[in-house]
């Protein structure tokens, strides 16, 4: 076995007691690297190592000592450390794949909000402690080095990272996966709030470089646009087809180590960046105009700018189509590309590859690998369509129409015009298959095609990729059901056996065991460290509730967490909260279904509450959200959140409440709110969030949830006990049902006295005496239509309320609950997910990786 001390030049330096300390620490490595060292001492887990690694980055990848470092060289100098050690796993991991000739799973995704990265490494590899100590005894302190890393923000929300956390998971079971996307340069925007209004600021984060990427020119892969197609004559006989693109870029491929937790599997998340064509550089520099050529070749490099900043919601801009066909197509050649290095032929392809769309982003992967089968390897049309449907399943987010993709046929046709044939073939053989079901039903025939008929054609994705999938799920129980009875049913009575749910999940790693240590520390010590992986024993919580010591300690987590966040508060919005207050937390993407203006109506009710006089309990209301830039009404409510705020936390009569809104909200931030919430708000119109995860979040880090019957809150519930969440509102049907008697707000205005109090105060202009109307469109929407229901389920959602101050009074029953939730939610871990989908999907099994036969270096 290497000894990293033998193999330490320092080592003469020790003292005497050093040498104590580190001989007894030589023979304690993590239990599970015993027995596998790294080929290489420089790469050790030992403390000496880790010291030596830390202090060579900073000195030789850095060019620093200790006087000229800045915290964020020490970051980049401890992310090299820890990138250095997954190294070899990483590997090792690649070439057992390669080597067992593995069936591989790709998840497809034009999101992965990833956060940080270092903390969730060092836990991976088991040396978080080890480096706290070993920095601590340079005097650093290892928190302060983790917030100089930026956040990955290379999504929106729930989707983006929902793909995240299974990566996460997929490594750490172990499966032989690879997830596929772009390497935006500009992230989600950064939001600023300026006098209550949100401000986007430019998401810069490479700026500094990223420590994490590694760069593969190597791998480039050219992806055309544009063009015309040709038939010409092939040896056989017949004909082929050739795409005579009209313009071309190159996909770069960036690699990120994704490390299983505590194993020897390191997976790849595979980026794609956009540069400019050599062939393009090569026919405008020859055509003269030097700068013009410049000009355009920075327009090629635009596909990978920026991430598009809206969530559940389509544009339709032709950059974003682009941007969709470019890191698909790169990803389809380097999928085939890997499977033609082993195989003769495609008839094993689907057996060999398991790809994923997460919603239909990347669903034109479906049209781009019948492309590459039939016109660059030959294959006939049934062979290659065999293969793809075998091959694809497709993830459904969202009901909600405007968030469906429909690209204009004449876009498709001037970008893609090969892909449009090719839809058009598909299109015109499923049709064959609908009307011989149905002979006698054209509407039927009209409402399944992949084009969308009227005065501008639309390609349907959603369509195009339920008919190239073998797998169409949903991300809930209630979603997945909607999705069949409502939104695909023509494709679900076609082929009912396609569609299957898998309620989504989140990784406890990250959620648990990295952003709230305390608690963390608290359940390992109730049920030992397995509960990491295996959330079934989470629920070994349970036997302790009726120990008043563990609720006590519950209870002082959540206080400290409280505190922390507090400060958090104070320091950055100067706002002084309460941390005995209740911390109700909404904590998402802005969007009028989430219904943060529910939240913020029954904030004014109870600030008239308390002027009337009546007691309420103090709570402290902490919102995060973003807004789409373009979207008005959303943009609106966030001005109305700081309005009510700066009224109720400026009233010195009244100090019970207070309102925080926290810009910026991303990963990072919520792993800071997440510990302290004691009120998870989960208050979508029901029917309308497909699933949430936020809601899984929140409860396993102990907030009660004040929900309604929508997405996964319907499965927590059932999970926890109907006693130990907080359900109001309109069921999805009966919200359905309002839709169709034409309801108005005006109606629910009418019918309660307190929600009357609210509208008039608004519409006073209170909130804005600068702009008594300020706030009128709010109010128009929820008069009128309210589309959302926020009207309708006031009185049911302030009734809630009160039931929740009552619950918290008794705070012996409120901790139960409390920690009820944490014991009841170990199936929403992210774990439970992606065993699913490997088991019903994809037909994927863990692959062990052994470290001990060392790989050749060169
Ligand atoms: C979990 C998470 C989301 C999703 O939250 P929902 O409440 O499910 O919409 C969005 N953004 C970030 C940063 C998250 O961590």
């Amino acid at each position: 076995m290497a000894n990293p001390i033998d193999a330490d030049p320092n080592r003469q330096r020790e003292t005497p007691a050093q040498r104590d300390g580190n001989a007894q620490q030589r023979d304690t490595p993590a239990a599970f690297f015993r027995g596998n060292p790294a080929p290489d001492a420089r790469t050790g887990m030992h403390p000496i190592a880790l010291r030596r690694a830390f202090a060579d980055h900073l000195h030789y990848s850095r060019a620093r000592e200790s006087m000229s470092a800045t915290p964020f060289d020490r970051y980049v100098a401890l992310a090299l450390s820890a990138r250095d050690r997954l190294v070899d796993r990483w590997t090792k991991t690649q070439h057992t794949y390669y080597e067992q000739d593995v069936k591989r799973g790709y998840y497809l995704s034009a999101e992965f909000l990833l956060g940080r990265a270092l903390v969730a490494n060092l836990q991976a590899l088991d040396i978080y402690d080890s480096y706290k100590t070993v920095l601590g005894e340079l005097g650093l302190d290892l928190d302060e080095l983790v917030e100089q890393e930026p956040d990955a923000g290379l999504g929106n929300g729930g989707l983006g990272r929902l793909a995240a956390c299974f990566l996460d998971s997929m490594a750490t079971i172990g499966l032989p996966t690879y997830g596929y996307g772009i390497r935006y340069e500009f992230g989600i925007f950064e939001q600023v709030i300026r006098d209550g209004y949100q401000v986007e600021r430019a998401d810069e984060w490479l700026r500094f470089g990223n420590p994490w990427e590694i760069e593969r020119p190597e791998h480039a892969v050219p992806v055309s646009f544009g063009g015309y197609t040709e038939r010409v004559p092939d040896k056989r006989g017949g004909f082929r087809v050739v795409w005579r693109h009209s313009e071309q870029v190159i996909g770069v491929p960036f690699d990120t180590p994704i490390a299983g937790y505590q194993s020897n599997t390191v997976n790849t998340l595979r980026l794609w960046s956009a540069r400019a064509g050599e062939e393009f550089d090569f026919e405008l520099f020859n055509a003269g105009d030097y700068v013009h050529a410049v000009h355009e070749k920075n327009q090629s490099e635009v596909i990978s700018k920026v991430l598009y900043p809206n969530d559940n919601f389509d544009k339709g801009k032709e950059l974003r189509l682009r941007q969709e066909y470019f890191f698909v197509a790169c990803s389809i050649a380097d999928i085939v590309n890997r499977y033609n290095r082993v195989h003769p032929d495609f008839s094993r392809f689907a057996e060999k590859n398991a790809i994923q769309l997460n919603d239909t982003h990347p669903a034109i992967a479906i049209a781009e690998l019948m492309r590459v089968l039939i016109d660059d390897h030959l294959l006939p049309w049934e062979d290659a369509w065999k293969q793809t449907v075998g091959a694809f399943g497709y993830t459904n987010h969202t009901l909600l129409p405007e968030a469906l993709e429909r690209w204009p046929v004449a876009l498709f046709e001037r970008l893609l015009p090969r892909h449009l044939e090719i839809i058009y073939e598909i299109n015109r053989r499923f049709l064959r298959e609908v009307m011989d079901a149905h002979p006698q039903d054209q509407d039927r025939v009209a409402r399944m095609s992949l084009i969308e008929e009227g005065h501008e054609r639309h390609v349907r994705m959603a369509h195009l990729a339920v008919v190239g999938s073998h797998s169409v799920n949903g991300v809930a129980k209630l979603h997945s059901e909607l999705v069949k009875r409502d939104l695909l049913r023509d494709f679900y009575d076609l082929w009912p056996e396609r569609f299957n749910n898998k309620t989504n999940g989140v990784t406890f790693r990250r959620w648990l065991l990295a952003c709230n240590p305390a608690l963390a520390a608290l359940v390992t010590e109730k049920v030992g460290p397995k509960w990491v992986t295996e959330f079934e024993r989470l629920r070994e919580l349970e036997r302790h509730l009726d120990d008043p010591e563990f609720i006590e300690r519950i209870a002082a987590v959540k206080r400290a967490n409280k505190v922390a966040l507090a400060k958090v508060i104070a320091q950055e919005l100067d706002i002084n909260v309460d941390p005995s207050s209740i911390f109700d937390v909404q904590i998402k993407r802005l969007h009028e279904y989430k219904r943060q203006l529910l939240n913020a109506l029954h904030i004014v009710a109870l600030y008239l509450r308390q002027k009337r006089g009546e007691q309420i309990t103090p709570r402290t209301f902490i919102f995060g959200a973003k807004a789409a830039p373009g979207y008005r009404q959303a943009k609106l409510i966030i001005k109305f959140i700081h309005a009510v705020a700066y009224v109720v936390n400026g009233d010195r009569r009244h100090t019970g409440l207070r309102v925080a809104f926290m810009p910026n909200y991303r990963v990072s931030l919520a792993e800071r709110i997440i510990p302290a919430a004691d009120v998870s708000e989960q208050i979508s119109t029901a029917g309308m969030e497909a699933s949430g995860t936020g809601n899984m979040k929140l409860a396993l880090n102990g907030a009660l949830t004040v929900g309604t019957l929508d997405g996964a809150n319907i499965e927590i519930r059932d999970a926890v006990g109907p006693e130990n969440f907080f359900l109001f509102g309109l069921t999805a049907d009966e919200v359905i049902a309002r839709r169709g008697e034409h309801f108005e707000g005006r109606t629910a205005v009418a019918a309660d006295p307190e929600l009357r109090e609210v509208i008039e105060l608004i519409s006073s202009g209170f909130f804005s005496p600068e702009y008594r109307e300020l706030f009128q469109p709010l109010l128009d929407r929820l008069l009128g239509r309210d589309e959302y229901m926020m009207l309708a389920d006031f009185k049911a959602y302030s009734a809630c309320q009160r039931e929740v101050e009552a619950a918290y009074a008794d705070r012996q029953s409120w901790l139960r609950k409390s920690a009820l939730n944490i014991a009841r939610v170990g199936e929403f871990s992210s774990d439970r997910t992606v065993r699913e989908y490997a088991r019903d999907i994809w037909g994927l099994t863990p692959v062990e990786i052994d470290l001990g036969a060392a790989m050749s270096l060169v």
